[in-house]
């Protein structure tokens, strides 16, 4: 990989335990930066044997502290940048599991200089030396937090920086074309011939349609490494709360029976059908004056539109109220699930309910139909996105490949070369920000402090 220079992490040593904390077997402390391995070497009892070994190879050492005082007996193994994960020189300590152990050899390193990496300061000094480009650190980001096999392989196809290389290639050509405007435009009476406004129209439609080909199957990519938001919708007091920790199966969201309680939006994880989903639980439609009410009003809006899936909730034996009738004609039945709640109060008989599903959060009738038939939602969900996944991780990327695609169709041909070389410029910084060789410090900081500490 090119563009992004050499070795260029930083000056510091950084340390972090990159295995989740908690009691296990074992516990990997991971140093990087050019110290490492000094400081590694303080840290071990045999250091000449440290010193000697060679890289990519493990051995057992006694672990000290500053004091000289044993702390462990672990794997040890030396890595040497550039060919290494962060491109740098590293240091894992394969331990002896349990916070005691590693906090222990944390702090050695911190004697010997080592500082506390940052979230996900690993994978961004990574980014930094071109070990990877900023889609792959999404992937990265992506595969450490899958919860499913579909979730598994989204994230896998995007860490092989595929989508990376096919977006260098469109900027490439594209810049091409820019050059060689900006060219005639300095040297009018030099210019060949060559640059025909049907040989930038053509390479524009070739763009046009590769960033199509990727955004289509973006929908389903995302799908699988993010899941699909379901949003339960419905008035205030119909038993939304009840349901999504029915649907749970714990006491996620507080209950209580004032109308209007659920003031903000609360969000779960569960796996349906080996779909990865997002439960929100927002506040009632109703609009309201009570201003902590309205705020959930707001939120509910901001999800339903930001949703994949809606479970809309009518209390059974109830009347259809104005803005319930309003919410089930603006919302088209593809992405809506309806339900029928509290049936245990007024049950419904069968045939009654429509395509209403019944359900009690009570006595749990309905759930196990009520999930099967969000799992068949995000199904047609999916086989409506159509094609296959692309390589896109995050929806970052997919914004970025639409701002590129409208910036190509909104470019005017009958524009002076001058308009259109700038214009070039703006699809091609878009389609830079995706692999981060255009990226600002606040870009790499909104993606990295998502990542865990120690990756
Ligand atoms: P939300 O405002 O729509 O979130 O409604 P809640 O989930 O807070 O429920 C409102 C009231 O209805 C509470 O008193 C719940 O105990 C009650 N409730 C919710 N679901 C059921 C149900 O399935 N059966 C019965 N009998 N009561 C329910």
């Amino acid at each position: 990989m090119t563009g992004y220079g050499s070795i260029i992490g930083g000056d510091d040593t950084v340390v972090a335990l990159s295995t989740a904390r908690g009691v296990g077997a074992v516990a990997v402390v991971r140093l990087s930066g050019p110290d490492s391995w000094a400081i590694a070497r303080k840290m071990v009892a045999e250091r000449n044997n440290f010193g000697t070994m060679s890289p990519r190879n493990m051995a057992l050492f006694d672990l000290i502290d500053k004091d000289g005082e044993r702390i462990d007996r672990a794997l040890a193994v030396k890595f040497e940048g550039p060919a290494s994960y962060t491109g740098e020189d590293i240091v894992e300590f394969h331990c002896h599991g349990g916070l005691a152990v590693s906090s222990a050899v944390i702090d050695s390193s911190r004697t010997h200089g080592a500082q506390l990496a940052t979230a996900g300061e690993f994978t961004r000094r990574a980014f930094l030396n071109g070990r990877l480009d900023l889609a792959q650190a999404e992937a990265v980001d992506n595969l450490i937090h899958a919860r499913t096999d579909e979730g598994l392989r989204a994230a896998m196809a995007g860490l092989d920086g595929s989508l990376g290389k096919q977006v260098e290639a469109m900027r490439n050509s594209l810049l091409e074309i820019r050059t060689e405007l900006e060219y005639r435009i300095d040297f009018p009476e030099e210019a060949g011939q060559d640059l025909s406004p049907a040989k930038i129209q053509s390479l524009l439609d070739d763009t046009l349609k590769k960033l199509d080909d990727l955004l289509q199957g973006a929908g389903r990519a995302l799908l699988a490494s993010r899941g699909a938001v379901a949003v339960i919708a419905g008035a205030p007091n119909v038993g939304k709360s009840s349901l999504f920790n029915s649907l749970l199966g714990s006491s996620r969201a507080i209950v209580t029976s004032s109308p209007g309680t659920t003031r903000d939006a609360v969000e779960s994880e569960l796996v349906l059908d080996g779909h990865l989903v997002r439960l929100v639980d927002t506040a009632g439609l109703r609009t309201s004056s009570e201003e902590a009410e309205k705020i959930g009003v707001e939120y509910s809006r901001h999800y339903i539109a930001c949703s994949d899936v809606v479970l809309f909730v009518h209390e059974a034996g109830s009347d259809f109220r104005r803005a319930e009738s309003e919410f089930l004609s603006a919302h088209g039945r593809d992405r809506l699930v309806r339900v029928l709640s509290k049936v245990d109060i007024n049950p419904v008989p069968s045939g009654d309910a429509g395509d209403f599903i019944p359900v009690s959060s009570k006595t749990g009738e309905g759930i196990e139909r009520l999930k099967s038939a969000i799992a068949a939602a995000v199904d047609s969900l999916a086989e409506s996105s159509g094609g296959k996944a692309s390589q896109v991780t995050s929806l970052r990327q997919k914004k970025l490949l639409e701002e590129a695609r409208e910036l190509i169709v909104a470019l005017d041909q009958a524009n002076p070369p001058e308009i259109i070389a700038a214009d070039i410029g703006l699809i091609c910084s878009r389609l830079g920000e995706i692999t981060g060789l255009i990226a600002t410090d606040d870009v790499l900081d909104s993606i990295f402090s998502r990542f865990c500490i120690g990756k």
